[in-house]
């Protein structure tokens, strides 16, 4: 059989590290495996879904560089949601309450006084037709619980191992809402039926609807997919994930110069036995996935690893990767400009300073402050900068000056860096200047 895989955001927000480390472990492994992957809207929500969250999610997946072969929206469906509630509700499976939100709360807190657990005490199957229009004819609608078997579900993970969830201790799940409307648990059971799922891949907090999901699965049909449920992201320290992350979208990565490979080379890799580092490219990835290698932990994720692979990836990127791009962003420099400043960029937009730095003006920051003597010295300096500038400028021309002035070493170097550049640090000096050139070079030195 071949593996069929969905991933199945909800467009009611855009796509975050949490969501996305989920997609991605669904794309690595059908991508390993061989198979299908499927793209699910889950639009049962009509009111918090939009069509602009739904086309956000799927040009971050693009860009990301996952890529499904098939695709739907819950919203287009609820007619096969209705025929499965109807066959449920024949079975004695799905059945009418009436109990208001408070009332329920009510019954939730008396339970926690008497020391019980508080599940649904089961009311609604115990009433007679006249109870239920006595009801209705108060103007009540009912919502539609599902009868789960009192038994315990176990099944074995991909992830987790053998599951065991205990069906008494957890109560009956409303799958239709008083208006009518449908919550996720049944059509997602629906829809993984009908698209044929073989492996439900998901974050650990689905764990429990699992139980409640593998009992629709079997009152629906024969077919039983396999879950893999991967523990949750935390913060470096281990904390909960601060909110900020939690809710980090990948809009906002993009727009902070953050590569979608540093994202997925991170997102791939934390939380697992393998190294964390930058994969050459997603395939890599691909090949490298396995559920086996899925710790049980809780997987950490720490915005400055990312920031530092991004780094890492940039450092080494060719020219034709990026042209484009910084093109875009109004860099003029060439594929000479870009092997010099890779190594010192942490994010794209960074190119953007040393461009201005290399054929435009220069703001100086407070670490690049000179004090009057080192002033004079590059006031200096200039006086004997040659106006033809080769590679070979920067070592004649600073020899020279050790030479005159016995200055050396960073005293000799560093108030020329910061003269020049306006930094403290950057990329080597002797191609900088370069491609600086004489004029500019002439004038910073003398201060301006
Ligand atoms: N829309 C659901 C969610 O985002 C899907 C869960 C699932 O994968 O079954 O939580």
């Amino acid at each position: 059989m071949s593996v069929r895989v969905r991933f199945a955001p909800s467009p009611t927000g855009k796509l975050h590290v949490g969501n996305v480390r989920t997609a991605l472990m669904n794309a690595l492994f059908v991508g390993n495996a061989g198979g299908t992957f499927i793209l699910r809207i889950d639009d049962t929500d009509v009111e918090r879904s939009t069509q602009a969250f739904e086309e956000g999610i799927r040009s971050d997946l693009t860009w990301l560089g996952m890529s499904w072969q098939e695709t739907f929206n819950q919203s287009t469906r609820f007619d096969l949601y209705e025929k499965a509630a109807n066959k449920l509700r024949a079975e004695g499976l799905l059945y009418a309450c009436y109990e208001t939100g408070e009332e329920l709360d009510r019954q939730r807190k008396l339970q926690r006084v008497q020391g019980k657990p508080p599940v649904y005490n089961r009311a609604g199957l115990a009433l007679t037709d006249d109870e239920k229009s006595a009801f209705e004819a108060e103007g009540r609608s009912p919502h539609w619980r599902f009868k789960l078997s009192g038994g315990s579900v176990t099944w074995q993970d991909a992830i987790r191992g053998e599951q065991s969830i205990d069906t008494s201790s957890i109560s009956d799940p409303v799958l239709i809402r008083g208006d009518g409307s449908f919550l996720y648990t049944l059509p997602s059971v629906v829809d993984d039926i009908d698209a044929g799922i073989t492996h439900i891949i998901r974050g650990e907090d689905h764990v429990t609807n699992s139980g409640a999901q593998i009992e629709i699965f079997k009152a629906l049909s024969a077919h039983m997919p396999t879950f893999a449920h991967s523990p949750l992201l935390v913060g470096k320290d281990g904390g909960k994930l601060s909110k900020r992350f939690a809710s980090l979208s990948m809009e906002e990565l993009r727009g902070e110069g953050i590569e979608p490979l540093a994202i997925c080379s991170l997102l791939a890799k934390i939380g697992t036995s393998d190294p964390i580092e930058i994969a050459p490219d997603f395939k890599t990835l691909v090949e490298g996935f396995s559920f086996g290698k899925i710790a049980r932990a809780p997987a950490r994720f720490d915005e400055d690893e990312l920031a530092l692979l991004n780094a890492r990836l940039l450092n080494h990127m060719p020219f034709g990767d990026v042209e484009a791009r910084l093109l875009d962003m109004g860099v003029q420099g060439g594929a000479e400009f870009w092997e010099l400043v890779r190594a010192n960029i942490s994010k794209l937009s960074d190119a953007r300073q040393w461009n201005d730095i290399i054929y435009g003006e220069i703001t100086r920051d407070e670490s690049s402050d000179l004090d009057q003597d080192d002033l004079d010295f590059c006031k200096l300096a200039a006086t004997s900068l040659p106006s033809d500038i080769t590679e070979q400028t920067w070592s004649e021309w600073t020899t020279q000056l050790k030479a005159q002035t016995g200055r050396k070493g960073k005293t000799l170097f560093l108030p020329l860096r910061k003269a020049l550049t306006g930094q403290g640090r950057g990329p080597e000096m002797n191609r900088l200047l370069v491609m600086m050139g004489y004029e500019r070079a002439h004038m910073r030195l003398k201060g301006g």
